[in-house]
């Protein structure tokens, strides 16, 4: 069974993200798979173990998208498509979306599409989704566990006030979340074959997909108001007139 996990590239979590003039960039910082991805490949590596399949990456990106699909191949995948092309730059999710579904429909008879909960960057949350919606498959979402039970795909799904089973016949989009369980670390054997790995780029008219415009346009990117904070050393004669002081004080600055 052809398996497909979606995985983006996005700045490290530890970058710091500047706004100027409505121009965003993290400097130096460096990218790195979105990390809710390699919960999403590890489900796909699983599935594929279970069924006797395969895994291919893809990414939708610029050149530097293919360090996300190296870490997705030294993971374990088989092999992966980077999907670039200039008239991407400014797309949105459905977009995003669009391109990803029939990047998924050229890898062959693919029978699953698993992704990411969120990608930490865009931090929509709706790629997976949106992607079903383009296929015309059923999606499973935040998904905490998954199981194949011939043609039908079984989920748990982890949600705020608990679990719910919920299941749906293939093919199907599937999307991951962290209670899944730990991604493996990337093998010494899987970093050289990711590292020496030829990763085709197909562009939009390999896709034969029109380049999409984007229905919601971003207007205007700020950096977050800067905050007011002042520091008040608290002091008492013991510990116990210094936890009262500060609880008064909490009270009094309605914090509780
Ligand atoms: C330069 C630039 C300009 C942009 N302009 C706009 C704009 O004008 N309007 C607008 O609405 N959006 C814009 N975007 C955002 C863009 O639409 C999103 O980054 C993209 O569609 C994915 O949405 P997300 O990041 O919220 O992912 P989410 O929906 O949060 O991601 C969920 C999962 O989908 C998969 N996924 C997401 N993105 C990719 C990818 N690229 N490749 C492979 N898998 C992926 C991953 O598995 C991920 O975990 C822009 C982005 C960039 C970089």
């Amino acid at each position: 069974m052809k398996i497909v996990v979606c995985v983006k590239q996005v700045p490290d979590t530890a970058a710091k993200v500047v706004v100027d003039g409505g121009v965003v960039s993290w400097g130096d910082a460096p990218l790195v798979i979105n990390p809710w991805d390699e919960y999403a490949v590890e489900a796909a590596l699983q599935l594929a173990e279970k069924s006797g399949g395969t895994v291919t990456a893809i990414s939708l990106g610029g050149e530097a998208a293919k360090e996300a699909l190296k870490h997705a191949l030294a993971m374990g995948c088989n092999d992966a498509v980077l999907v670039n092309d200039p008239a991407l730059a400014d797309i949105d999710t459905q977009g995003a979306a669009r391109v990803l579904a029939a990047a998924i429909q050229k890898t062959g008879d693919a029978r699953i599409a698993v992704f990411g909960k969120q990608a930490i960057d865009g931090d929509s949350g709706v790629t997976a989704a949106q992607t079903a919606r383009a296929l015309g498959w059923p999606a499973l979402t935040l998904a905490a566990s998954v199981s194949l039970d011939g043609d039908t795909l079984k989920v748990e799904r982890a949600m705020e006030e608990g679990r719910q089973k919920a299941e749906a016949p293939l093919p199907a989009v599937l999307s991951i979340v962290k209670d899944f369980g730990e991604p493996r670390y990337p093998s010494f054997m899987g970093i050289r074959k990711a590292a020496k790995a030829e990763i085709p780029a197909w562009s939009l008219a390999d896709l034969g997909v029109a380049a999409p415009a984007a229905a919601v346009t971003w207007k205007e990117i700020l950096n977050p108001p800067a905050r007011q904070v002042t520091n008040e050393m608290i002091t008492g004669a013991s510990p116990d007139e210094i936890a009262a002081k500060l609880a008064d004080k909490i009270m009094e600055e309605k914090v509780l």
